[in-house]
């Protein structure tokens, strides 16, 4: 493994990336001034303390936040994040970037976050399913199918949609399966919905790798990040012919040059075993660090972990000839000007993890006509809205000579100005 260096960076906030990039987009556009303040904040900002009885009979509380950025195209629509981090600004940010994505792909919603300050690896089942009814009751007078639609995020999933469903139901005395998206398909929820951001993901690389005369075939490709957009990714990305030779979660970075056994890694996952917990008793991969995951010489750099984890100490050395980005804001403005240099293709975010938010959006029509798709119709729609959302910013990258990300917030903030302005105030 060759050697590798990479300094502390100084901290950026997700906020202050998200506030550059939409400052970058509002300069180029020409964003009047006062349209440019109402974008720049949320429109609705909710903090609730949410009290949990453990099951040791102690009290906790904790707190938990949904943000409506903007819902001129549509209903609010984002994810619910469990994560010791989370604080108001981070999802503030998180519901900016998803107001910029859903115009990205053209479907009919504004963007919101939330999330709960908690590990919830520290909580039992149960102490889980209490917690998530509590906040979702918290949360209830500002979300509903026509309002703000959550969906699942980093730490929750099918499981914790199926009891926020159940809740909001109970508390509107009848069934509002719209109300969220990433439930359980017994209880409304959309084939293919759990791998939807894995697949729009491949889709996007498929794209960038035409334009780059790679075949996806034998390409090499790492992963950071193995949940929801990163176990599926990797997943798919290995059927569709490629080598996937690193992948890493919160306990370690594994390696296999010759390829990983993903199938296998994302089942021991699925039981609850941690990457490094498979790799002490596996001799099929060794354990690296980060920064020799980052510096390897692979075709593909997925990275679908947290927000700013490419910085301006460590971009330098990504050898990765595309970046394609899982996770929400993995790259800062810092980076993104080295890999600029370097010529690195950047899939931004809002364009490359849009898959999950495009089947949450078939999920939510399913819902409201009663009538389901089957997966290959989902998969089928899914690609041709991935593929329409990637010729637009490519288009808008080439006749304007700007990145792929510049060009997809050039895309968003002219398609959600131009409702906003519609709709007038
Ligand atoms: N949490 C996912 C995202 O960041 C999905 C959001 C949704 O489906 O509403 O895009």
């Amino acid at each position: 493994m060759q050697e590798t260096r990479t300094e502390e960076p100084a901290p950026v906030s997700p906020l202050e990336m998200a506030l550059a990039q939409f400052d970058a987009a509002a300069d180029r556009l020409g964003l009047d001034e006062g349209l440019r303040h109402l974008l720049r904040q949320p429109k609705r900002a909710v903090s609730v303390s949410v009290p949990l009885r453990l099951d040791s009979g102690a009290l906790r509380v904790f707190r938990g936040y949904r943000v409506l950025h903007n819902d001129a195209r549509g209903p609010g629509k984002g994810g619910i994040r469990y994560h010791p981090d989370v604080t108001l600004e981070e999802v503030t940010a998180l519901a900016m970037w998803m107001t910029w994505k859903t115009a990205v792909a053209g479907v009919p919603f504004g963007g919101a976050k939330g999330g709960v300050a908690v590990n919830p690896r520290d909580l039992s089942p149960g102490e889980l399913e209490r917690l998530t009814r509590r906040f979702t009751t918290a949360i209830a007078p500002v979300i509903g199918p026509e309002m703000d639609v959550p969906a699942p995020d980093v730490n929750t999933d099918q499981r914790v949609m199926a009891w926020m469903a159940d809740t909001y139901g109970t508390l509107r005395g009848r069934a509002a399966p719209g109300v969220v998206t990433g439930k359980p398909p017994a209880l409304g929820g959309s084939l293919g919905r759990a791998e939807a951001t894995g697949r729009g993901l491949v889709c996007a690389v498929e794209e960038a790798a035409r334009t780059l005369h790679l075949p996806l075939q034998g390409a090499t490709v790492a992963f950071t990040g193995f949940g929801n957009a990163g176990g599926s990714g990797a997943l798919l990305m290995a059927e569709a012919g490629a080598t996937v030779v690193a992948v890493s979660d919160s306990t370690a970075c594994v390696y296999n040059g010759r390829g990983l056994d993903v199938r296998r890694l994302r089942q021991e996952k699925r039981r609850g075993r941690s990457l490094a917990e498979v790799a002490a008793t596996d001799g099929g991969m060794d354990v690296i660090s980060h920064e020799e995951l980052l510096a390897l010489p692979v075709d593909i750099l997925a990275p679908c972990a947290l927000e700013a984890e490419i910085h301006g100490g460590n971009a330098g050395l990504i050898r990765a000839r595309v970046l394609a980005e899982g996770a929400n804001g993995p790259t800062t403005p810092e980076a993104d000007a080295v890999l600029a240099e370097r010529g690195t293709l950047v899939i931004p975010d809002i364009l490359c993890n849009a898959g999950g938010v495009v089947v949450s959006y078939f999920e939510w029509v399913q819902d409201r006509q009663g009538y389901f798709w089957d997966e290959g119709e989902v998969n089928a729609r899914l690609q041709q809205v991935m593929c329409r959302a990637y010729a637009a910013v490519a288009a808008e990258a080439e006749a304007q000579g700007v990145s792929m990300r510049e060009a997809a917030y050039l895309v968003a903030v002219r398609r959600v100005a131009e409702a906003v302005a519609l709709r007038g105030v």
